[in-house]
């Protein structure tokens, strides 16, 4: 049911099309047509058909009920971004083989062929130019949290390899280092793009802080896990090795692989030069948690 609120100082072109426009959207949200919603919400802005501006949240609350607002917010939340997947581009310089010409491994990519999109910075999700300024400080804490909780889902599950029930392959490694790498590239961003919102109250602050502190812990747990990734990484190939015939290029190529995995995995200088370096992120969890603590994981 859609209740347009009067109390929202908005200037609308006509209330009758409001109502329609917000009924429409909801269907395609509720359809899944996420693009579709989207769409006609920009349109429904630039035609003065629906309101502009820091209230969307709250007006949107108050005209459709609080468990439709959300699931606009999340449709512009999770809008996938136009030109990669899920935050991911082939590497240019190995041209998404892994290794270089001399069958050395990419270092740009640490041989995974995959480099991050700079249109999204890695994030998979839409640029925030996309969202609507009034939907957009809400969308940055949406996509932050299911940053969190992706990271503590992939942290709990038995894809670690210090797990007991661990049997995974090179490739499930592989994925779960750049899912976790994705979601620290959405966190860097968050506190990237939090920095450049205007403060409205003291409240806004204490929020932002509170956010930031959330997003630079949980970074953190994720970074941690890194080096034990890359030893699955290296334990893996090392198996794959073993029912390998002997004395094979192959072979040969697949152990030189395991070393590389575990040297990194052993390196201080976790990722630096890397696609996987997170500068920006890096900085902040440093200045947070202290040089006494990371300095095993940033140089
Ligand atoms: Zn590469
Ligand atoms: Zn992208």
């Amino acid at each position: 049911m859609v209740q347009i609120n009067e109390n929202y100082n908005v200037n609308l072109t006509s209330k009758d099309q409001t109502v329609e426009t917000l009924k429409h959207i909801m269907e395609y949200v509720n359809a899944g047509h996420y693009w579709k919603a989207v769409r006609l919400f920009i349109e429904g802005q630039e035609k003065g058909i629906l309101p502009r501006g820091a209230h969307i949240p709250g007006w949107l609350t108050e005209s459709l009920g609080q468990k439709a607002a959300v699931k606009i917010v999340d449709a512009f939340a999770r809008m996938p971004c136009f030109y990669c997947q899920n935050g991911l581009l082939p590497c240019e310089t190995c041209e998404g083989q892994g290794y270089l010409y001399d069958m050395k491994t990419c270092d740009r990519c640490i041989g995974l062929g995959v480099a991050q999109c700079n249109f999204c910075n890695a994030t998979g999700w839409v640029s925030l130019d996309y969202v609507p300024s009034g939907l957009q400080r809400t969308v940055i804490n949406k996509r932050a949290k299911l940053a969190m909780r992706r990271i503590k889902t992939l942290l709990t599950q038995s894809l670690l390899p210090s797990h007991p029930k661990n049997d995974k392959s090179f490739k499930d490694y592989a994925q779960l280092f750049l899912d976790l790498n994705r979601q620290l590239g959405i966190l860097e961003n968050t506190l990237d793009l939090l920095k450049e919102l205007p403060i409205i109250t003291h409240k806004s602050i204490a929020v932002l802080n509170k956010t930031r502190a959330a997003c630079i812990k949980s970074a953190w747990e994720a970074w941690k896990a890194m080096p034990e990734i890359l030893q699955g990484m290296a334990s893996a190939l090392r198996l794959k090795s073993d029912n390998m015939k002997n004395d094979t290029e192959a072979r040969r190529l697949v152990i030189r692989q395991a070393e590389y995995y575990q040297s990194l995995g052993n390196s201080s200088d976790n990722f630096l030069g890397t696609e996987w370096e997170h500068p920006f992120l890096r900085k902040a969890v440093k200045e947070v948690i202290g040089k006494k603590y990371s300095e095993k994981y940033f140089q």
